[in-house]
């Protein structure tokens, strides 16, 4: 079944120009169904799922990034905070803050947006671990590492779990794929090794000391690229046929970002893939309602 269906992708060496994986359609199904679960949870509690964003200084794409969290909860009827702290917020008051936040009722989902500012970067780990497990939207918790690791119900990370909920919204078999994932971050490379793993794909993950890339990726069925270097992904790295899932963002001038593949080239190529911009960078958000829907989910089926 699923030589099939790369087989046919590929066409006997016959290069077909790839199937768009456009990240507003899968982004609205998703949203749609986090949707109708806090419905759900509205009808059965009473509650209204709420989500804290904790930004820290003043990273101009870290406050683009929070106020479309907020736009999004909004736009599903989420209960939604913004916790602004200035530049020189210490390591005690931040902790004080997520202290408050964990045991603050109406909140189900708490994030910290990264990075912080420098003077808190050391805390980074201590401040993610001060996150309640159960409110760990993020799912950078290494209580929800953990328990994704050893294949047990934990909240995933937005992204990687995002690339996956699209990759089988859009039909691409996993079962039995070669996967190829480049990067290995805590954030996307090694979630998403082992999202696919369990999804049953046969998963290779490379990085800088990775030997041969281009032979290996060659093999690959389902290619995820998160390596933050722009179009390093090059036609001749791709099977034709395969899916090729997009994960970096790259600014190349002011108002110019591209991805970690060079699109151009690869859309002639693979069977499926993700432009950038336009594709995972918006399931991320997405994923975070998803979150926040399971995190309440999780936390009222508690009581
Ligand atoms: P990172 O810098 O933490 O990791 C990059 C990885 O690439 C590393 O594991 C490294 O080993 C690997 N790498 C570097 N050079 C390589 C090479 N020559 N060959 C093979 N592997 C190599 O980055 P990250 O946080 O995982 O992010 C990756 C990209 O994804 C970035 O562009 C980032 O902006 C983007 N990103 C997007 C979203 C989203 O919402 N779409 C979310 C997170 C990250």
């Amino acid at each position: 079944m699923i030589e099939a269906f790369y087989k046919a992708k590929s066409k006997a060496g016959v290069i077909m120009s790839a199937k768009l994986l456009e990240g507003k359609v899968f982004a609205a199904k998703l949203r749609e169904e986090a949707g109708k679960r806090a419905e759900a949870i509205r009808a059965k509690y009473g509650v209204n799922p709420g989500l804290a964003v904790i930004i820290v200084g003043e990273n101009p794409a870290s406050q683009v990034y929070v106020r479309n969290k907020h736009k999004a909860c909004t736009e599903l009827g989420f209960y939604s905070e913004g916790i602004e702290m200035s530049e020189n917020t210490t390591r005690e008051e931040l902790l004080a803050e997520i202290d408050r936040l964990n045991k603050d009722e109406k909140i189900h989902g708490i994030l910290v947006q990264l990075p912080l500012p420098k003077a808190l970067q050391p805390y980074e780990s201590e401040v993610l671990e001060a996150i309640d497990p159960l409110k760990d939207v993020d799912g950078f918790h290494p209580v929800n590492v953990g328990r994704m690791a050893t294949g047990q119900q934990s909240l995933l990370p937005c992204t990687p779990h995002g690339c996956i909920r699209m990759l089988e919204l859009a039909d691409i078999p996993m079962d039995g794929a070669n996967a190829v994932v480049i990067g290995r971050s805590n954030i996307v490379g090694k979630p998403m090794m082992h999202l696919l793993l369990s999804r049953n794909a046969t998963v290779t993950i490379c990085h800088s000391h990775t030997k041969n890339l281009a032979e290996i990726t060659r093999q690959a069925d389902i290619i995820v690229a998160a390596v933050g270097k722009p179009k390093f992904v090059t036609a001749d790295m791709v099977k034709p046929g395969a899916a090729v899932i997009d994960v970096g963002i790259n600014r190349i001038a002011p108002k110019k970002l591209v991805g970690d593949v060079d699109f151009d080239a690869v859309k002639e190529v693979a069977g499926a893939i993700t432009p950038v911009p336009g594709g995972v960078g918006l399931l991320t958000i997405a994923m975070l309602m998803q979150n926040t829907v399971a995190a309440a989910e999780m936390q009222l089926a508690d009581k």
